[in-house]
């Protein structure tokens, strides 16, 4: 017994030891593949990926201090509004025929970002036909609800975070009714503008990220929008498999897609707030401070996939 057990350390000793100059190549990976651009999402996912994340489901918790979140609205694009918070993001796509909303944030934040940032912009929030939830944590799905009572919008959402939702019966702002069930490769089309849906499971097993495209002065521009991104999930090697799958099939996406800008539903992510100041100082000539072009949108999926590899090692490693 003692052999065996002595054996068996051994082994694990050797495991651990030949696994460390392997995660420690996947965190080299995602460092470079973040250079300067994603330095937010590098220090999320591979140096702090356990640190506790804004949203989950879960009950009622205290409204921050309105100062430490609100921001003002910012026109990112010709067709394209931000109304988020510091932290996390909601997105007005205008078109021909009303708004496509993308992420509702938490309910403190629907009315003043969503409801009144709109009509800052000139935009009649009446005008939001759909509402497209990346997935279903309190983050960005708790202003679903009044947005369907009161301007009758239809809710998109992956079918698993439906079930999520639904489960979740004390959220605030209420749970949406069960509207349109979102399938991979669905396209929502309103007017003259449209998303395309990617299913792409990991962060919740529902979440949804998009394909679209924005007028950049006129010119058109290709986002690619990662609908779930922190490693807040049940801690198991198949759930990692799945999250890194679903960043290459992204990845894959954004570039048959010629997607040159990459978004995200929180500003740690792809420094939204930052840029919906930038671009307010933006002069003629001067690039899109969102564009960062092609490479730069597959390097992102480069740190999202690198940084959960290297998670995954440690724990095929326990
Ligand atoms: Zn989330």
């Amino acid at each position: 017994m003692k052999k065996l057990l002595a054996a068996l350390l051994v082994t694990a000793t050797s495991l651990s030891a030949a696994a460390q100059p392997v995660i420690d190549a996947h965190l080299a990976a995602a460092k470079k593949a973040a250079g300067t651009d994603f330095s937010g999402t590098i220090a999320r996912l591979c140096i702090v990926p356990d640190a506790p994340v804004g949203g989950g489901a879960g009950g009622p918790r205290p409204i921050p201090d309105r100062a430490t979140w609100y921001a003002e609205p910012a026109r990112m694009f010709d067709n394209l509004y931000w109304v988020g918070t510091k932290i996390h993001s909601a997105w007005a796509l205008q078109t021909s025929g009303g708004i496509i909303l993308i992420d509702t944030l938490y309910n403190y934040a629907v009315e003043p970002e969503i409801v009144e940032g709109l009509k800052k912009l000139g935009l009649d929030p009446a005008a939001i036909k759909y509402v497209v939830i990346t997935h279903a944590h309190g983050d960005h799905d708790e202003g679903a609800r009044l947005l369907q009572d009161r301007y009758g919008a239809h809710v998109v959402m992956g079918a698993p975070d439906w079930d999520l939702i639904e489960k979740n019966v004390n959220i605030p702002g209420g749970v949406p009714k069960r509207d349109i069930v979102g399938e991979d490769g669905q396209k929502i089309t309103l007017g003259d503008g449209s998303v395309t849906l990617v299913s792409t499971p990991g962060h919740t097993l529902g979440t949804l990220s998009l394909i679209f495209a924005v007028k950049d002065r006129g010119r058109p521009v290709t986002v690619a929008y990662s609908g779930g991104t922190a490693f807040n999930f049940p801690k198991d090697v198949a759930r990692y498999d799945t999250y890194i799958a679903s960043q290459k099939k992204m990845a894959e996406a954004a570039k048959a897609a010629g997607a040159t800008i990459i978004m995200s539903n929180h500003s740690e992510f792809d420094d939204a707030w930052d840029r919906g100041r930038l671009v307010k100082l933006r002069r003629t000539g001067e690039p899109h401070p969102y564009e960062l072009g092609n490479d730069a949108v597959q390097r992102y999926f480069t740190v999202t996939s690198e940084c959960a590899l290297a998670m995954r090692e440690k724990l095929a490693q326990r």
